[in-house]
C-alpha cells in the first residue's frame, strides 16, 4: 500500500527550485524517486517536482538527501521536458491541432467564446484558466460525444456513459458494461488523433481485446490510425503540460 504524505518540500538544485511530494510504501525496499507528472494543482509554472517514495520507516530527509544526490539526473530529466503552457492571457495553445491565442477581454460575465484563431475569455482575469480549462473540456465532451455516437452506429452498438476527465496514463477506456472514458486533453491535438482515439474505444464495444479483429475494426472506423497511435507516443506528454 502506498499513501501519500502530508509533508511536502522543496530542495534547491542549482539555483532551481524543485518541489518534492513523499508518497510512503512499506514494501517498498529502497527509496524510490521519479518525475512529478501530475502537475494539478501547480497552475502558474513555478515548480516542476518530483516523487520521493519512502520504506517503512526511512525519514523525510532521507528522501530529500537521495533528491540532491540525483541533482544531475533530475535537473537533465526536467529540462528535458515540454514546456508548461498555463491556461493564461496572451498563451497560444493548442485546439484541434491548430494554435490559438487566449485573449482576456475583460468585459461582460465568465464566458468564453472561439473567434478566429483566439479563445476569448471574458471575466475575472484570475479565473482565465479555470474558465478555460471548463471550456476545453465541454468542448472535448461535445466533440468526442459526436463521433462516438457515428461510430458506434457504424458498429450497430450501443455505448454506455461517456465521460470526460483529466486522466493522466490513458487517453480513453472502455469498460466492460460499455461506458467510454476520454482525456479531455485530446481535443488539443489534430482532429484525426481524437477520430483514432474515439475509433479505439468504440471498436472495444465489440472486442474486447487488442487482437486483429479488434484493429482491422478500428481500421474500418478511422482513416489514420498508425498515425494518430504514433502522434500521441511522440506528442502526448506535450499535452499534458498544457493548462
Ligand atoms: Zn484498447
Amino acid at each position: 500500500m502506498t499513501k501519500a504524505l502530508s509533508r511536502e518540500a522543496s530542495v534547491d538544485l542549482a539555483g532551481r527550485r524543485v518541489a518534492v511530494r513523499f508518497l510512503r510504501n512499506r514494501r517498498a525496499r529502497r527509496i524510490i524517486l521519479r518525475l512529478d507528472t501530475n502537475n494539478d494543482g501547480n497552475q502558474d509554472g513555478a515548480e516542476d517536482g518530483v516523487v520521493v517514495t519512502l520504506p517503512g520507516r526511512t525519514g523525510v530527509e532521507e528522501g530529500l538527501a537521495l533528491v540532491r544526490d540525483k541533482a544531475d539526473w533530475v535537473l537533465a530529466r526536467l529540462e528535458g521536458r515540454p514546456p508548461r503552457i498555463p491556461f493564461v492571457d496572451g498563451a497560444v495553445v493548442p485546439l484541434g491541432g491548430v494554435d490559438h491565442v487566449i485573449r482576456h477581454t475583460g468585459a461582460g460575465r465568465g464566458l468564453v467564446r472561439l473567434e478566429g484563431a483566439n479563445i476569448l475569455v471574458a471575466g475575472g482575469l484570475e479565473h482565465t484558466a479555470r474558465r478555460v480549462r471548463d471550456w476545453f473540456r465541454g468542448e472535448a465532451k461535445a466533440r468526442i460525444r459526436g463521433k462516438v455516437r457515428d461510430k458506434a452506429a457504424v458498429l450497430d452498438r450501443t455505448p454506455g456513459r461517456i465521460t470526460v476527465r483529466d486522466t493522466k496514463s490513458r487517453w480513453g477506456s472502455c469498460s466492460h458494461d460499455g461506458n467510454l472514458s476520454f482525456c479531455w486533453r485530446l481535443v488539443m491535438a489534430p482532429e484525426s488523433v481524437l477520430d483514432y482515439v474515439v475509433a479505439h474505444e468504440v471498436a472495444h464495444l465489440a472486442e474486447h481485446n487488442h487482437g486483429p479483429e479488434f484493429w482491422r475494426l478500428v481500421g474500418t472506423l478511422t482513416d489514420d490510425m498508425d498515425w494518430g497511435r504514433d502522434w500521441l507516443r511522440r506528442n502526448g506528454e506535450r499535452l499534458h503540460r498544457i493548462g
